[in-house]
């Protein structure tokens, strides 16, 4: 009742209009009317303030339209995928983790439920999300899972990549993608920015605009929708020290901490923890996630979200990313349960180190010691001349892969050369013989001031509709129990006035 009473005040005042509304409209889009737009500006100018002013981070604006190779590069072209099934009769689609889900909450809901089966159907409840398409269909059979409404057989599962494709130009042979996230614009300008920071680490960049996501059956209202605004940042560090030097004033912030151990226990509550107690135990992996999960949270009061209703949440073990060192959503409780309004994960070196191998721009950082120090360095010198007159115009790119080879290949191909035996070289698919005396390989002890690193990567990623939702739903209330006197009442900064 809650629920439906806020959305028809929230349609009848046009704060969102369901979109192309005279046509029937589209699941998972909605415009924003006259109030609606008025708040989701200030919200996102608070956030503006709150992170990037605040914090002194770069701001981008990169465009929607993404080429195939940059979302190649960071895996959603072969992995941006959810499962989908459909109604074997009436072709209507389904999300299959969502049906397994729903059926496991409503075993474990019933009464009658055993115990052994309520355990299982527990365990099983927090794994669902990493299931993949064999698994989810052997869930189906096992429960004799059907379609929501017409209690159809369900065809097998199968991946839906969730992105839009379209083609980039008229003549219509390059494929692009409108992006599912705005991270990738900050890691492919990586460089530039670095340039522009004075080469120096730390430091954090910032991207505020609109990603798109093809969602199968978006049925949770203005949750989950196709087109949305983000708010990301990406603050990269040296991956050996990931304090921050603003950790202090942040320290005795205190949200509600749902760690892995409290999701493993028996009571399954969160805690009220300083973020500082919480690095001190390990608990939080490092200073600067703890950080910016300190700043959210103080972002979210901010906003005039419930104290009470805002947990950080740590992934599970099997929940995070092979990549991922640590990894908690900011999750705020509302009428479809705690809903992920932000994540914020430490990726380490993933996404520099793949747009590096995918572009063969080193994506890298110079660390400068304090010292300058004695190091054993492994140099590499093609012979350019002796390369220019076998390879002509291949050359360059042969001598400059042989410059950047790891230094396992540099010394298996030293010890080759030094026995009198060429080397098959193999750059971009094609093949090359190295001779003795076309490239020295040699490790000599060196004056060195720092090292090439690859940054690890510190993300905090917002979803700016999610948060306004949860806004409205926080400020909600009725005067006196009279349906007909409903009210909203926002904090300054975001009210629409
Ligand atoms: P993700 O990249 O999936 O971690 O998403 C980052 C943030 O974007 C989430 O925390 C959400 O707040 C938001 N988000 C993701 N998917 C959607 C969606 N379909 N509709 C609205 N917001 C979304």
């Amino acid at each position: 009742a809650f629920l439906t009473a806020m959305l028809n005040v929230m349609e009848r005042r046009l704060f969102f209009i369901p979109s192309f509304k005279i046509y029937g409209g589209v699941a998972g889009l909605y415009d924003y009317g006259p109030p609606g737009c008025s708040i989701k500006q200030n919200l996102t100018q608070t956030w503006r303030n709150h992170f990037i002013l605040e914090e002194s981070m770069l701001e981008v604006e990169c465009p929607a339209v993404t080429p195939e190779i940059v979302l190649k590069a960071s895996g959603h072209v072969d992995r941006f995928v959810d499962f989908m099934v459909t109604d074997v009769k009436n072709g209507d689609c389904h999300r299959a983790d969502h049906l397994v889900e729903g059926h496991l909450e409503t075993l474990i809901d019933d009464p009658k439920t055993s115990p052994a089966d309520l355990s299982e159907a527990r365990d099983l409840l927090a794994r669902v999300g990493e299931m993949g398409a064999k698994e989810l269909e052997e869930m189906i059979t096992k429960y004799g899972i059907k379609a929501p409404e017409t209690g159809h057989d369900l065809s097998p599962p199968f991946p839906f990549n969730l992105m839009f494709k379209t083609s980039i130009g008229p003549r219509g042979d390059m494929t692009g993608f409108l992006r599912p996230e705005t991270a990738q614009g900050i890691f492919v300008n990586f460089r530039d920015l670095l340039f522009y920071n004075g080469s120096r680490l730390p430091f954090a960049a910032a991207q505020i605009g609109n990603s798109y996501r093809n969602e199968i059956a978006p049925r949770a209202g203005l949750l989950r929708v196709r087109e949305f605004t983000q708010a990301e940042i990406e603050h990269f560090c040296n991956p050996n020290d990931k304090s921050h030097p603003k950790f202090s004033t942040i320290a005795d912030v205190a949200p509600l901490l749902y760690s892995q151990e409290l999701q493993l226990s028996e009571e399954k509550k969160a805690q009220r923890m300083s973020v500082g107690e919480a690095v001190g135990k390990g608990i939080i992996a490092n200073e600067t996630l703890a950080y910016f999960i300190g700043r959210t949270y103080l972002f979210c009061l901010k906003i005039g979200l419930n104290a009470d209703r805002v947990r950080f949440r740590q992934h599970l073990k099997h929940e995070m990313a092979h990549y991922a060192e640590d990894c908690w959503d900011c999750e705020v409780d509302c009428s479809y349960g705690w809903v992920e309004c932000a994540g914020l994960a430490d990726r380490s070196a993933y996404d520099l180190t793949a747009h590096t191998n995918m572009s063969k721009v080193p994506l890298l950082a110079f660390d400068r010691y304090p010292e300058p120090r004695m190091e054993e360095v492994l140099t590499i010198i093609p012979d350019k001349r002796e390369l220019g007159k076998l390879f002509k115009r291949e050359a360059n790119t042969v001598a400059c892969a042989l410059e950047n080879m790891e230094e396992d290949a540099a010394m298996a191909m030293k010890a080759k050369l030094e026995g009198n035996e060429a080397v098959e070289f193999t750059v971009e698919g094609n093949t090359y013989s190295i001779a003795p005396g076309m490239v020295v390989v040699k490790k000599e002890m060196k004056k060195v001031s720092g090292k090439n690193i690859v940054p690890a990567v510190i993300e905090p990623s917002f979803g700016i509709g999610r948060l306004l939702y949860c806004v409205f739903e926080h400020s909600y209330y009725v005067r006196d129990g009279d349906d007909n006197r409903a009210c909203f009442s926002f904090s300054p900064v975001i009210a629409p006035i």
